[in-house]
């Protein structure tokens, strides 16, 4: 079958390959003009770590990992008030786990898929049209084709998912964050950790990138605001968020760029189901969670491989996308619910929540707390485990 992916990310990246391995033919469409530059870290275990394992992946993975010995969290001063160090992390996480940027795991996926899967950089679907025995597709620039199936794995402004299924607002759901984050030259000597600082309703965090003298700092502030500033007016946006902030914020701050910042809602996205004839959604497209879950990179990846694999044990498009979506909808959904009970109390909105917290994170950041900081993380096993 000729398949249509809209989004090279991780989702369409990741479902192209194990297309192609089950001998279809798919074709990516990525609307940025060559893979993307930037980018944040992201924790990595479970079900994404098994899938990159299968791809032949996990250990060039492993070799890029973030220097990230530690997760720390600072006062206004910058004295460490709770370490978690990651021998614990991977202790309640039962498994391997990586640090990696995503950029990282993208350019893995996509050294994965390069010279066997067609990759259209700066090109979008504009309009789509289900015909008995296809799907005729209207490139953003003039041109037609027509697939068997089209798949949108273009992330959680899906425009596959607009064109198919209605407006975003339908499926968004806001969990009253906004985040944003760039890079900076590291002139804070941060050493290999990750560093937090909570203030009331704002937590600003530093890490480094792997790349010498470079760092993340991203910024995460509880607002009811559901709209994303335009580009130009971001830096001021959240300049006026953070304002009057301790610790290094405002050095932080006076580093951000003019335009090229990386804001955005912390929005999930919950559907009623994932298909509708021969387009189906994967990733952040269907099944958003947040930041908050540290698992959205995974569920991509559950979703590219077992989309594919339904399609391989399946002749019938419908049957597999049946297959896909019951194998793992109840799994995300379960998923975001944690993700969402993790956002209530992730950064606390007053001083004596953030001292309550404090003190609750120094007492069971202990081995003794496994279980119960097992339970707080959630499921964090691949859904794959018994297969
Ligand atoms: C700050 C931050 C921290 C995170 N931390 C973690 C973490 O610790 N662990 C974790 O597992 N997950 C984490 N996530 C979530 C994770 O990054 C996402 O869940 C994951 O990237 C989803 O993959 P995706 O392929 O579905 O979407 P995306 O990665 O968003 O990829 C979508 C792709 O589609 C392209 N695209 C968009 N629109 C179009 C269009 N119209 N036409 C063609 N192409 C288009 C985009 O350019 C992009 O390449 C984090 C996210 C953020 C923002």
């Amino acid at each position: 079958m000729r398949v249509l992916i809209s989004g090279g990310g991780i989702a369409g990246l990741t479902l192209a390959y194990w297309l192609h391995h089950w001998g279809h033919t798919p074709v990516v469409v990525e609307r940025a003009p060559h893979g993307r530059l930037g980018g944040y870290g992201i924790d990595f275990f479970g079900t994404g770590y098994d899938v990159a394992a299968r791809m032949g992946i996990a250990d060039r993975l492993a070799e890029r990992q973030l220097p990230a010995e530690s997760i720390c969290h600072v006062d206004g001063v910058g004295r460490v008030t709770v370490r978690l160090e990651r021998r614990l992390l991977e202790k309640v996480i039962r498994g391997p786990y990586l640090a990696l940027m995503h950029t990282t795991l993208e350019e893995a996926l996509g050294g994965a898929v390069r010279d066997r899967v067609e990759i259209r950089y700066g090109h979008r679907v504009a309009a789509a049209e289900q015909r008995a025995d296809g799907v005729d597709v209207t490139f953003a620039d003039g041109g037609h084709e027509s697939f068997d199936l089209l798949v949108g794995a273009d992330g959680v402004h899906s425009a596959t998912r607009e064109l198919a299924f209605g407006p975003e607002e339908r499926f968004a759901r806001h969990l009253g964050y906004a985040m944003a984050c760039y890079p900076v030259p590291d002139t804070y000597g941060l050493g290999p950790r990750r560093v937090h600082h909570n203030e009331p309703g704002r937590q600003t965090v530093l890490y480094p990138t792997g790349r010498p003298g470079e760092l993340i700092a991203l910024f995460l502030y509880r607002t009811a605001d559901r709209s994303v500033p335009p580009r130009t007016e971001r830096r001021d946006a959240l300049r006026g968020a953070f304002s009057d902030t301790g610790w290094l914020t405002p050095r932080l701050l006076a580093e951000a760029p003019r335009d090229d910042l990386f804001m955005d809602g912390l929005t999930q996205i919950a559907m009623p189901s994932w298909h509708t004839g021969r387009i189906a959604l994967v990733g952040d497209a269907c099944g958003a969670m947040t930041l908050t879950s540290a698992q959205g990179a995974s569920m991509a990846m559950a979703g590219g491989y077992l989309l594919a694999r339904a399609l391989h044990r399946h002749d019938d498009h419908r049957a597999a996308f049946h297959t896909y979506e019951a194998r793992l909808h109840p799994v995300v959904r379960q998923r975001q619910r944690r993700a969402r009970a993790l956002a209530r109390s992730l950064v606390p909105a007053t001083g004596i929540g953030l001292v309550a917290q404090s003190a609750v994170t120094r007492l069971i950041l202990r081995d003794a707390f496994t279980g119960l900081l097992r339970r707080g993380y959630g499921d964090t096993t691949s859904v794959l485990t018994h297969d």
